[in-house]
């Protein structure tokens, strides 16, 4: 800290590498600026990550093996010799969250496979800082004082200052993050699940692949509508009111019937056929069923 070139240069670097995150950048910026003038004669350790990979970093932190590594985060330990103090910033729930269907609607015109394509280019999103707060959560800062190696006070920093609270940590913080989001969160994995393909996303249409099991001639002789149909799917949460396809069937493993939009029965479903799927065509604001009838019943 007494080198004024290193701090300078090391100021300038956290403004550029946070650029997308003005919270961390300006928190980071005022905690350098504390360690100057607390610890004038202090040596710093430094790590920030920070993706901007907005709703992909909730999806890579519970889809990825070690998925913690994925989560932004960064930490500043102060030695004055010895350590002294420790700065971190981790990701945890604050104000209400959009749906993922919202979500999809605010950045990517609704459109799921335009949030995949942003992975194709790095999945970066300008716009990060927004997509967290959509998603119900917020950039937060610690701090822990330290003697011997054991915590004595633990704050965080809320209205330009720091506050003292309880102990906590980057995973347990995004442990009670998805605890209180299991909605968005369950519909974000299942999802985007699917159409991980591990080194690049399948942008296909579901709705394409459930076309060739649709018999109409038989659906208008027998004339079935699904009565109390349910308005969202039972695996991805999502509202089945803008779905052209609804399956009511079995599920892989040994799970329960399950009622299904396209893209979870592509993932999770069996197949269309009497004993294991029946396929249901939207007419309106009712489902007619259009494949997978009882064979014995005219
Ligand atoms: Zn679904």
């Amino acid at each position: 800290m007494q080198n004024l070139t290193h701090v300078k240069n090391l100021k300038e670097d956290i403004a550029a590498v946070l650029e997308t995150n003005p919270v961390w950048r300006n928190h980071i910026l005022q905690i350098i600026d504390e360690i100057k003038s607390k610890f004038p004669d202090s040596k710093i350790d430094i790590y920030v990550f920070n993706p901007s990979t907005g709703v992909f970093t909730i999806y890579y932190a519970l889809a990825k093996e070690e998925g913690y590594l994925y989560l932004p985060n960064y930490y500043i330990l102060v030695k004055n010799p010895t350590e002294t103090r420790l700065y971190f910033g981790a990701l945890e729930a604050s104000g209400s969250s959009m749906t993922f269907p919202q979500l999809l609607q605010e950045y990517y015109n609704g459109s799921l496979t335009a949030l995949l394509m942003s992975v194709t280019w790095g999945g970066k999103d300008e716009r990060d800082s927004d997509i967290i707060e959509s998603l119900g959560a917020q950039y937060r800062s610690y701090r822990s004082d330290l003697s011997d190696g054991t915590v004595t006070e633990f704050f965080t920093f809320r209205d330009g200052k720091w506050r003292s609270c309880e102990a906590s940590s980057p995973d347990r913080l995004f442990n009670a993050y998805v605890e209180k989001n299991q909605t968005l969160v369950s519909q974000i994995f299942f999802k985007i699940r699917p159409r991980d393909k591990g080194a690049f996303f399948n942008f296909s249409n579901a709705d394409i692949s459930l076309e060739e099991y649709v018999d109409m001639a038989t659906a208008k002789k027998r004339n079935i509508y699904y009565s109390g149909a349910p308005d969202v799917c039972d695996i991805c949460r999502f509202p089945l009111s803008h779905e052209k396809f609804m399956v009511d069937g079995a599920v892989q493993g040994d799970l329960p019937w399950a009622n299904m939009c396209a893209d979870c029965f592509c993932a999770y479903g069996v197949k269309i056929g009497w004993g294991h799927g029946q396929l249901y065509k939207r007419e309106a604001d009712k489902w007619l069923l259009v494949g997978g009838f009882n064979p014995d019943s005219e």
